[in-house]
């Protein structure tokens, strides 16, 4: 059978909207929603500063377990009205989108996803999280959440080379995402895992992008969200860029690697985005096309155009024919 099967003709890859049709049947939103949690390398046990890409107010806009939000529940019934009256939305799923949401004892998770599990209108979670934070407890819940409703793992991967992963201070080598990706496949197979890709970091070989999809090919993993290295304010990337400044990808050289990264990827693991734009526009320093929100869309659309770019052409499967 031809891998791109379920492709439509125009489309080039495959995309988030068509995975929520496949999955739900239709439309979903997202309600983001804050644990209260923080991450291993802002508390102090791997470092303080946070990833050196993350900026303090991109990870902690929401609220605390007891913060100005409220509860898991009150943050959901807050939102949901204003989404579901403009979107005319049905389908709606918890995102626990800021920090690492797997980075608390096992009791505390199970409390704030049931509780985001318990208002009738919310079909599932999406839950954000680190490799480093996946412990077998961890999966075990997960996986007997994902048996019983929908749960979609959102693990920052970044990337799998040690290079790039040290100078982006995240505090985790290759091999913990190849341990998480594999124990999530073993252990926890229910889980829609969508994994994280940053490209653009000078420590990235030329390879990188294609090897990421290679690997990802045989990691049983769901999707794909794809952002560019982003240089924020109040990061530690912006303390070296103005200390001594260092190349970020131009637009077209980013969309070429997107290119490449989708002809090797699989045309079974949907992507969600192709590219990131920057929340606070004056807060990105650089590259500065991240601050515009449909012209790389269109340089990323109009490359794969060029290139024919066909997700999987050039993927082991599609070699294999399968
Ligand atoms: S990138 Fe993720 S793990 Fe790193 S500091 Fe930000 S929220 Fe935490």
């Amino acid at each position: 059978m031809n891998g791109h099967a379920s492709l439509s003709e125009v489309k080039r890859y495959y995309p988030y909207s068509q995975y929520l049709l496949d999955t739900f049947g239709g439309k979903t939103y997202k309600i983001v929603v804050a644990s209260g949690l923080t991450c291993p390398t802002r508390d102090g046990k791997l470092a303080k500063a946070g990833c050196a890409f993350c900026d303090v107010r991109g990870s902690s806009s929401f609220f605390g377990k007891k913060g100005r939000g409220g509860s898991v529940q009150e943050q959901i019934l807050k939102r949901l009205p204003e989404i579901r009256d403009r979107f005319s939305a049905t389908r709606f799923l918890a995102y626990f989108q800021s920090y690492t949401n797997t980075y608390s004892d096992v009791n505390y998770l199970r409390e704030i996803y049931e509780a985001a599990l318990a208002v009738p209108e919310i079909q599932g979670l999406c839950i954000g999280t680190r490799p480093d934070c996946l412990p077998p407890a961890v999966l075990e819940l997960l996986e007997e959440l994902a048996q019983k409703t929908y749960v979609s793992l959102e693990l920052g991967v970044q990337s799998f080379e040690n290079s790039t992963l040290d100078w982006l201070v995240r505090g985790h080598d290759r091999d913990c995402s190849l341990d998480a990706l594999e124990r999530l496949r073993t252990h926890a197979p229910s889980v829609h895992v969508c994994v994280h890709l940053m490209f653009g970091s000078p420590t990235d070989s030329i390879s990188g992008a294609r090897e990421a999809a290679q690997i990802l090919n045989q990691a049983g993993i769901r999707g794909v969200k794809l952002h560019q290295l982003m240089i924020l304010e109040n990061t530690e990337l912006a303390e070296r860029f103005r200390a001594q400044p260092f190349p970020t990808l131009e637009l077209s050289d980013y969309a070429e690697k997107v290119s490449e990264f989708i002809d090797h990827l699989s045309p079974k693991i949907y992507l969600e985005r192709l590219c990131a734009t920057a929340t606070h526009k004056e807060e990105c320093i650089a590259p500065a096309w991240s601050r515009q929100r449909w012209e790389p869309h269109n340089v990323i659309r109009s490359v794969l155009e060029k290139n024919g770019t066909l997700q999987g052409r050039f993927s082991a499967e599609q070699a294999q024919g399968t």
